[in-house]
């Protein structure tokens, strides 16, 4: 068995400034990396990525922005190379290929089982990210097979995928990246009390989500009457889109909501 005093789970952004940080205070201790450095920008990310967030805002411990485009946007790949050259400047004790299988506790710490070896340490660091596995929503399950269906860590460029229309699920960074990608999205806003089952939210005012999406165009942010008299004097503006008959949510008036004007 292989002993050390912190187990440093995973080799990104917040593992390498946590290996830096130990190294300040001579805290001997190992990163386990299940790839490489920087895995989750190498392989789970589409190629058009940029970061969201400007150039100046990537610090991490010991290292700031450096270069002349303060307010650039990173890609994907120089996301990877910053890190990586982050880990070798911080000379971080990285194990790469090396997947942490499970963390159990121990007598004076925990027992920490790669593939490989396993690891006695006082102390365990949880770096193994935030997204590291897609949370997929149950329908994936009913999508008629022969339409192809793939989690945002899967996907790399339009061209990988099939001729016809795109589904977007979700309006996030992949989201907004759909509407350069010309897929406009249909969006239906509704509110009221959610229940979550099996982690998944659910209940009426969850389907009523889903009626008014479906009566929306593209590009449309439709909401029921019940958004629009609880935003009412936010400023918001709203086009009537008279009464609908939404299945078995019943008949509802909706609303579509302006366009921001851009002059
Ligand atoms: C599409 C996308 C865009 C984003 N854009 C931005 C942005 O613009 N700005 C921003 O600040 N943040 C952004 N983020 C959030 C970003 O992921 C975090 O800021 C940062 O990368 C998180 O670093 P981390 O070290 O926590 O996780 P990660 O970078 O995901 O690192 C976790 C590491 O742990 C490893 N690992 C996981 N499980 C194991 C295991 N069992 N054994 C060993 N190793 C393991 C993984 O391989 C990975 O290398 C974005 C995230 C995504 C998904």
């Amino acid at each position: 068995m292989l002993t050390t005093t912190t187990v440093v789970v995973g080799g990104g952004h917040c593992g390498l400034a946590m290996s830096r940080c130990l190294a300040d205070k001579s805290i001997d201790h190992v990163v386990l990396e299940r790839g490489e450095v920087a895995n989750s920008w190498r392989t789970q990310r589409w190629d058009s990525l940029r970061l969201l967030t400007p150039n100046w805002m990537t610090r991490l411990p010991g290292h700031t922005y450096r270069g002349d485009d303060p307010d650039g946007y990173l890609t994907a790949a120089q996301t990877a190379q910053l890190i990586t050259d982050y880990a070798k400047e911080s000379a971080a004790p990285v194990r790469a290929n090396t997947p942490v299988l499970s963390v159990r506790a121990a007598e004076h710490g925990y027992l920490v089982r790669t593939d490989q070896d396993t690891w006695h340490a006082r102390t365990v660091v949880a770096a193994s990210g935030a997204t590291a596995a897609p949370h997929v929503p149950q329908l994936r399950h009913s999508v008629p097979t022969g339409i192809a269906s793939l989690a945002p860590t899967e996907y790399r460029n339009p061209g990988e995928l099939p001729d016809g229309g795109v589904l977007v699920v979700g309006a996030s960074a992949i989201g907004e990246y759909a509407s350069r990608l010309g897929v406009q999205t249909c969006t239906g806003l509704h509110t009221g009390e959610c229940e979550v089952v099996d982690g998944h939210v659910a209940g009426a005012a969850a389907q009523m989500c889903v009626c008014v999406a479906n009566e929306a165009e593209a590009g449309e942010v439709l909401v029921s009457s019940t958004v629009k008299d609880l935003v009412a004097g936010s400023g918001i503006r709203f086009e009537e889109r008279g009464v609908h008959n939404l299945a078995e949510c019943g008949e509802w008036r909706l609303f579509a909501v302006e366009k921001l004007r851009q002059d």
